[in-house]
């Protein structure tokens, strides 16, 4: 089996910043990552479509080309199209590339697998047509592909910058609707996020842009349906105490973005309940260490920062990993942590605001809405299961099978949290969340099949 100081999961900016100090400070690397390129959600295909959709994209998109470059540094394995779908706690992963699966090791892990879309469950919302906002910014960024009739649902400033980027690819949303409420309790968190203008300034300038270009907003939506014949029609909701319906082909749902914690939960690593951020995390030190000694995470998997936080983050872990494997002596850890955890608090004085600002869409949700995608399962029969005593999501798969579906709880672990927790009036810390089990990710038989034998096994007929 291979050998590496350390195994990066995730080629976004926390893993790239990391790989790049790891490998400049003398450590063997290898980052994996299930994508055909690196850059990770933000930086998504950047180094191939910063050419012709740069422009569209905007300046913060184009900044990862400044991070790339670390898939080439030297003593960096970088392992594009590989999905990691288990891990040990003794840094053994195991991994499916071009069909075949396979497993490394390291002394070191970190966990870099970024954020995911916070589920947004609505009536209608598994209709063909409705998908994330984020998934939609996916085919533009690396297939140039966009809808023209698509209406915009939910809140937070990725629902903005997607619809920027709508506009300037000439296909503007038809409307936004926003479900977030008037900007009072966030207000408190205002003088302190002033500190953060530029990410303020940006907001501004997109919803200018919004202006500029016509896009109708709709405030303080509720009641929202999404209805058609075997695909979307139209998007129904209630604004000011009246009922309005839009004719859509496409929705684009979006109510921000929490941290990925498949392989943390899986590994069984702690994790807090973030109020402030409503989604669990794992619980890390200031240099990303994981209840685990040897396992490290850093940018938006450890709690939702941005971007620029994510790479100063994977920088401060690569340094204390150096450390840890003695290719950094302290003093020049500490000295090399000081601008970078400046820049990374400067990063996060926004983000109660933003995360005050912008809450998940609250509304009760009907007893026929499905929660579990995968298992089809509805709010109505998590409800069911807690009045028969079920007090967590892990005992619901007993009941119901919600989580036991392909994608493990990746859409509807917090819905089933909060539909439990409101139901048994428990807290969502109390509540818990899917005991996850590998493989985190889907693999094959075929895939398993190809699989080399761990060294000194012979592979019997
Ligand atoms: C869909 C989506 C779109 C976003 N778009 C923007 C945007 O346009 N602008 C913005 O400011 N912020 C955006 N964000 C927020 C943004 O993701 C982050 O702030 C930033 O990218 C976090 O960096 P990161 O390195 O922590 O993780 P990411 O950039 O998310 O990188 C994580 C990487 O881990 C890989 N990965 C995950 N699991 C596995 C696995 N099991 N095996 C192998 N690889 C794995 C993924 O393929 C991904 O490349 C978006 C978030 C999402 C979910």
């Amino acid at each position: 089996m291979k050998k590496y100081d350390l195994a990066i999961i995730g080629a976004g900016p926390a893993g790239l910043a990391a790989a790049a100090e790891a490998s400049a400070a003398g450590l063997t690397v290898v980052m994996l990552d299930e994508q055909a390129r690196s850059g990770g959600q933000i930086y998504r295909d950047v180094e191939r479509a910063a050419p012709t959709r740069g422009t569209i994209l905007g300046e913060d998109y184009l900044h990862g080309l400044s991070l790339i470059g670390a898939t080439r540094a030297e003593r960096v394995t970088y392992m594009p199209r590989t999905t990691v779908w288990d891990i040990t706690p003794d840094g053994e992963l195991s991994y499916t590339r071009d069909g075949r699966a396979d497993c490394l090791q390291a002394k070191r892990l970190l966990i870099a697998t970024g954020a995911l879309e916070r589920p947004m469950p609505l009536p209608g919302w598994t209709l063909p047509g409705v998908m994330t906002a984020g998934a939609a910014q996916i085919l533009l960024k690396q297939s140039g592909l966009i809808s023209r009739r698509a209406v915009l649902v939910g809140s937070g400033p990725l629902l903005y910058l997607v619809a920027v980027q709508m506009v300037r690819a000439g296909a503007p949303p038809l409307a936004l609707l926003e479900t977030q409420g008037l900007i009072v309790g966030p207000a408190r968190h205002l003088p302190r996020a002033l500190m953060g203008w530029r990410v303020l300034a940006k907001g501004m300038g997109l919803l200018a842009e919004l202006r500029q270009a016509g896009v109708s907003r709709h405030k303080r939506v509720r009641e929202i349906s999404i209805e058609g014949e075997g695909q979307v029609g139209k998007v129904r909701f209630e604004a000011k105490q009246t009922m309005h319906e839009i004719s859509c082909d496409t929705v684009l749902l979006h109510h921000g973005v929490v941290p990925n914690i498949q392989a943390s939960r899986a590994l069984r690593l702690e994790h807090d309940w973030d109020a402030g951020q409503d989604c669990f995390r794992p619980r890390i030190d200031d240099w990303g260490r994981s209840s685990a000694r040897n396992i490290f995470i850093a940018g938006d998997g450890a709690g939702i920062g941005g971007a620029i936080a994510a790479e100063h983050a994977g920088r401060l872990a690569a340094f204390e990993i150096a450390r840890d494997l003695g290719r950094m002596v302290v003093a020049e850890r500490d000295r090399r942590a000081v601008p970078t955890r400046r820049a990374l608090a400067k990063e996060h004085v926004v983000r109660p605001f933003l995360d005050a600002a912008f809450p998940r869409y609250s509304e009760a949700l009907a007893d026929d809405t499905i929660v579990c995608r995968c298992e089809e399962v509805t709010a109505g029969e998590i409800r069911r299961a807690a009045a028969l005593g079920c007090t967590g999501p892990n005992q619901s798969k007993a009941f119901n099978r919600a989580g036991m579906g392909p994608c493990q709880g990746r859409y509807c672990g917090l819905t089933v949290n909060r539909l439990l927790a409101e139901a048994n009036g428990a807290s969502p810390e109390a509540t818990g969340y899917y005991r996850l089990r590998p493989p985190i990710k889907p693999v094959t038989l075929g895939e398993l099949a190809q699989m080399k034998q761990p060294d000194g096994l012979e592979k019997t007929a």
